[in-house]
C-alpha cells in the first residue's frame, strides 16, 4: 500500500484548509491546490488509499472538504464546522477507550473507618493544597482549627500529584487530611478514611485515564469558537462577568446546554437537581461558562488544569467549605453552587485565613 505518501499531503491539506477558513488563502489559490493534488493522483504520483488507515482516511476527508470548497458546495464557516466535528471525533474515537475502562475491583481499596459528620468539612482545591505545603503560617493556622474543622481530599489531588509526578506532596495530604477521603459510590460520595497511597495506586492502573479527558476537553472547547463566536467578541466578553450571569444568559445557556446533548434549563436546575444528574450538570455548567467566557480560563495549560477544576469542584460541592486560590474558579463555583442549591461556602484563600483567625481560632 501506498499510505505514506499521503502523510505529506495531508500536512498541506490541513494547513490550507485552515488557511482558507481564517481567510488568508483565496478562492483562486485554494483551486490551485486542488488541481495539483488531482493532477498527482493522475500521474499516479499518490497511489490507492487503503481506506482502512488513519492516513487515508484523514486524505479522503481533508481532500473532499477541499473539493467541497472548490465546488462551493461549503463556504468557510461550514468547513470550519466540518473539520472542526470531523477533529472531535476522532479524538472522542481514539480515547473512548480509556475513558470507559475503570478496571477497578473493591479489592483495590483499603477503607479504615467512616467519617462521623461531627465537624465541617473543608475541600481545598490543589493551589490551596500546595499553598498549605510551602507556608508554614497557613500550616499552623489549618492546623490550629482542626477540633472544629476536618479536612478532606479527594481522588482528583491525588492525580493532579501523580500528573506532576511529584510524590512528596502525598505527606503534606496525610498531614493535612488525617486520610479522610470523598470517594464516588454509585451516585453517592462516601466520607472515610484511606491512606492516599491507595489512589495513587487506583491510579497506575489506569495511566492514560487523566489525558484522556485533557484532549477530550481539549476539542470541546474549541466547540465555542466554531458554533458560538459570538462570544469571544470583545464587546460580549468586557461585560458578561459583570452580569447576574444565569438570568442575563439564560437563553443562551439553554442553547449551549442543546450543543452539548443535554435537555437541561435553567428555569428547571433553580429547582434543584437529580443526584444521578448532578456531577453531568456541574460538568455542563462549567463547560457552558467556558463557552460564554464567564471567568473563562485562558490557554492550553490552563484548559488543561481546567479538567481538574471540573472535578475539585464536584468534590467540593459535597463538603461545606471550598477553598481556592482562583479567583475565576471562585466565581464559577459560587454562581453554580447557588443555581443548583447546593449550600457550600465558597471562599478565596485569604478570606478563608480571615475565617480561620476571626471565627474559628478563638
Ligand atoms: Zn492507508
Amino acid at each position: 500500500m501506498d499510505c505514506k505518501k499521503f502523510e505529506r499531503w495531508n500536512l498541506v491539506l490541513k494547513e490550507n484548509l485552515n488557511k482558507i477558513i481564517s481567510k488568508e488563502l483565496n478562492y483562486q489559490n485554494a483551486k490551485s491546490l486542488f488541481a495539483e493534488i488531482v493532477m498527482a493522483k493522475k500521474n499516479n504520483e499518490l497511489g490507492e488509499l487503503c481506506f482502512e488507515c488513519e492516513t487515508c482516511l484523514d486524505f479522503n476527508y481533508y481532500f473532499s472538504m477541499l473539493d467541497k470548497y472548490v465546488k462551493k458546495e461549503y463556504d468557510e464557516k461550514e468547513l470550519k464546522i466540518r473539520i472542526y466535528e470531523y477533529h472531535k471525533l476522532e479524538v472522542y474515537g481514539k480515547y473512548s477507550n480509556v475513558l470507559k475502562m475503570p478496571n477497578i475491583t473493591e479489592e483495590d481499596f483499603k477503607i479504615e473507618g467512616e467519617f462521623d459528620n461531627s465537624k465541617l468539612i473543608v475541600y481545598f482545591d490543589m493551589n490551596v493544597v500546595n499553598q498549605y505545603i510551602d507556608d508554614k503560617e497557613f500550616k499552623e493556622l489549618v492546623f490550629s482549627s482542626k477540633n472544629r474543622l476536618a479536612y478532606a481530599y479527594s481522588p482528583s489531588h491525588m492525580e493532579e500529584i501523580s500528573r506532576m509526578n511529584s510524590k512528596h506532596r502525598v505527606e503534606y495530604i496525610v498531614k493535612l487530611t488525617n486520610n479522610l477521603v470523598m470517594l464516588p459510590r454509585g451516585e453517592n460520595i462516601i466520607k472515610v478514611y484511606e491512606n492516599p497511597e491507595k489512589s495513587l495506586e487506583r491510579i497506575a492502573k489506569i495511566p492514560e485515564f487523566n489525558n484522556a479527558v485533557e484532549q477530550v476537553r481539549l476539542a470541546k472547547n474549541q466547540e465555542a469558537e466554531v458554533y458560538f463566536p459570538e462570544f469571544r467578541e470583545q464587546k460580549h466578553t468586557r461585560r458578561v462577568n459583570n452580569e447576574n450571569v444565569f438570568s442575563f444568559y439564560e437563553s443562551e445557556f439553554n442553547k449551549i446546554f442543546m450543543r452539548q446533548g443535554r435537555t437541561y434549563k435553567i428555569s428547571e436546575l433553580r429547582k434543584g437537581v437529580k443526584l444521578s444528574e448532578r456531577d453531568d450538570i456541574i460538568e455542563c455548567l462549567y463547560g457552558a461558562m467556558d463557552i460564554l467566557s464567564f471567568w473563562r480560563d485562558k490557554g492550553e495549560r490552563k484548559i488543561k488544569s481546567g479538567v481538574y477544576d471540573i472535578e475539585h469542584l464536584k468534590y467540593g460541592s459535597w463538603s461545606n467549605i471550598f477553598v481556592t486560590i482562583d479567583g475565576s474558579l471562585a466565581n464559577r463555583a459560587t454562581e453554580i453552587f447557588q443555581l443548583i442549591n447546593i449550600s457550600v461556602d465558597v471562599m478565596r484563600i485569604e478570606d478563608f485565613k480571615k475565617y480561620l483567625i476571626e471565627k474559628i481560632n478563638i
